[in-house]
């Protein structure tokens, strides 16, 4: 809906001559006697103003890994991966996860793969035919290296694969820009089969010490295979539990990784739902927290960017000015826009998220939006 319309339609917004005439604009840039400390984070609340630039050569193979299993990486590759695909980037998602592959199920394509890698490699298929094309957007297509619960031919490891890359990049189609590998758990022979053709990765964690441990390990075992370029995504953050100091928080675990931060998904009911329907959270409407936290984390990953955690302080709620908008909230808002960023935390997170679902909200005049899900969002917002 809303984001969707901003993403797939930038040329609509064109920010020379849409943005000065945005009140929101206005109230978010506007000097102050008392100018921020950095722009940064409000600079990217404006983003969907404009198309992401692709750094990097094409393809960017970037394998999605974590160490530990059910953490989200198979969660992360599907939005991250239909993200990109709405922001007009050609993707290949390859489900590596081999005998236990799930990739298909959260796309819900699962009744349409036919032929795997293992069948290509074989010489049964064409390769061709072993992509499944994305329901809802054609540039986004499948690639699993074999059946469920099969077992891999000997010999199949990290030169197939890299075979594999190098065989989707001479395509008739054309090279794609991204090819996402979906890593298994652990570090056994899977994993390095996964990592083989990578040249960037993106580390998968939840803010525990379990989770932690294996991240560490992977990117010590990533570096070792050339692999520098390593941003990390923390998944599964309950700002509740951070504040009761029942969780690290992400700044913690940014110091404990010492890894650029891709994105901060919060746990949201939301994911599990969407897993269960086989529809990404991204394609959701309206759109929720957690799926507008990847479509972030996809945006940074296609200009090779990173996000700061910080904190945001609150200030007591005004009414004025803002009240013919959103009264209060917007207010509320407005204060914790001035006040950032202070402490590192992960707070300004979830008020940068609200910033850009408020953003594009107004500029789509879409009143169901404002309605129901803006006040729910903001109550999450500010009980960090
Ligand atoms: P992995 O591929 O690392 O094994 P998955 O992506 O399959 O992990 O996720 C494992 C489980 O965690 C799934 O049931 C998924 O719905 C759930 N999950 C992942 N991310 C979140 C989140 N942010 N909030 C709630 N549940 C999540
Ligand atoms: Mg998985």
């Amino acid at each position: 809906m809303t984001s969707l319309r901003l993403l797939t339609e930038p040329s609509s917004l064109c920010s020379s001559t849409f943005l000065p005439f945005n009140p929101l604009y206005k109230t978010l840039i506007k000097p102050t006697t008392k100018p921020y400390p950095k722009l940064s984070p409000i600079r990217s609340v404006l983003q969907y103003n404009r198309k992401p630039e692709l750094a990097g050569d094409t393809p960017r193979v970037v394998v999605i890994t974590s160490g530990k299993g059910g953490v989200g990486k198979t969660t992360t590759t599907a939005n991250v991966g239909l993200s990109l695909a709405r922001l007009g980037f050609s993707v290949v998602a390859i489900d590596a996860d081999v005998g236990l592959r799930n990739l298909d199920l959260l796309l819900g394509l699962e009744n349409r793969v036919n032929y795997t890698v293992v069948e290509v490699l074989n010489g049964d298929c064409r390769l061709d035919q072993a992509l499944v094309r994305d329901k809802r957007w054609s540039n986004f297509e499948l690639l699993c290296i074999s059946k469920p619960r099969s077992k891999l031919p000997l010999g199949f490891g990290g030169k197939a694969l890299v075979w594999l890359v190098d065989a989707l990049k001479d395509r008739q189609e054309g090279c794609p820009d991204f090819i996402l590998i979906d890593c298994p758990a652990g570090i056994d022979a899977g994993f390095i089969t996964a990592i083989t053709p990578a040249n960037e990765a993106v580390l998968v964690t939840t803010p525990d010490i379990t989770a932690l441990r294996d991240a560490d390990r992977v990117t010590g075992l990533l570096e070792c295979d050339g692999i520098r370029d390593i941003k990390m995504i923390v998944n599964r953050v309950r700002t509740d539990l951070i504040r009761g100091e029942d969780m690290m928080s992400v700044l913690d675990v940014q110091e404990m990784l010492g890894l650029a931060l891709l994105g901060v998904i919060p746990e949201d009911s939301e994911v599990i739902r969407s897993t269960n329907r086989g529809f990404p959270l991204v394609l959701n409407k309206p759109p929720t927290l957690a799926g507008l936290a990847f479509e972030q984390a996809a945006w940074r990953l296609v200009e090779q960017d990173s996000m700061k955690a910080v904190m945001v302080e609150e200030e007591p709620k005004k009414r004025g000015f803002f009240s013919f908008f959103g009264g209060a909230a917007i207010c509320q808002l407005k204060c914790c826009v001035h006040k950032m960023p202070t402490t590192p935390d992960v707070r300004s997170t979830n008020v940068h998220i609200l910033l850009e679902c408020l953003y594009s909200s107004w500029v789509n005049g879409d009143p169901y939006f404002y309605q129901h899900q803006f006040s729910r969002i903001w109550k999450q917002a500010i009980s960090i």
